[in-house]
């Protein structure tokens, strides 16, 4: 398991980071993004989507569930579970974009779906530091080490 901190100062830094690792996203890859309400899951994402040349417009996905974003033939679902109790049918969803090499799947809110989850993803907890400074807590499993490449150094 590689492991890395990194801070940001705004917003806009947090895209930045998540372009790098978008831009080296292929497909089949998963993300689970971990934070309290406002910690920047969703901002992370919008970084994370235009890396990965994506054009579509990112945003909470809190009352839909999931979206989609479209890169070539390639896609990125965006799942967020906040508040939901259980994941009902949208697990079978997720379950099938999970094995869908063309896909890339990032969760927010991922409690409820944990156990569909693969061990094998990148895992983000964002920590609140100031009103605009978070802390990124990122865990990467070895197979997905080509993620981190270009990140700066913490
Ligand atoms: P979440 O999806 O975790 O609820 P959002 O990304 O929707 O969070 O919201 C994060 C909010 O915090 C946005 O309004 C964003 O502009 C703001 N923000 C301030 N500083 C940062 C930062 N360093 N990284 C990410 N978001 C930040
Ligand atoms: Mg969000």
């Amino acid at each position: 398991m590689g492991m890395k901190v990194i801070k940001t100062a705004d917003a806009s830094q947090t895209e930045k980071i998540a372009e790098i690792i978008g831009g080296n996203l292929h497909g089949g890859e998963v993300i689970e993004l971990v934070s309290d309400l406002g910690g920047g899951k969703t901002t992370f994402t919008r970084g994370l989507a235009k890396g990965f040349g994506s054009t579509d417009r990112v945003a909470s996905p809190t009352f839909t569930i999931s979206k989609v974003y479209k890169s070539g033939n390639k896609e990125m679902h965006h799942f967020d579970f906040y508040r939901l109790p259980q994941a009902g049918l949208i697990e079978h969803e997720l379950a099938d974009v999970l094995t869908d090499k063309k896909c890339v799947v990032v969760v927010e809110w991922a409690d409820v779906v944990k156990h569909v989850l693969p061990a094998k993803r990148l895992t983000i907890n964002f920590r609140q530091t100031q009103e605009d400074g978070r802390e990124l807590n990122i865990k990467c499993a070895d197979e997905l080490s080509y993620l981190m490449e270009g990140l700066p150094e913490a």
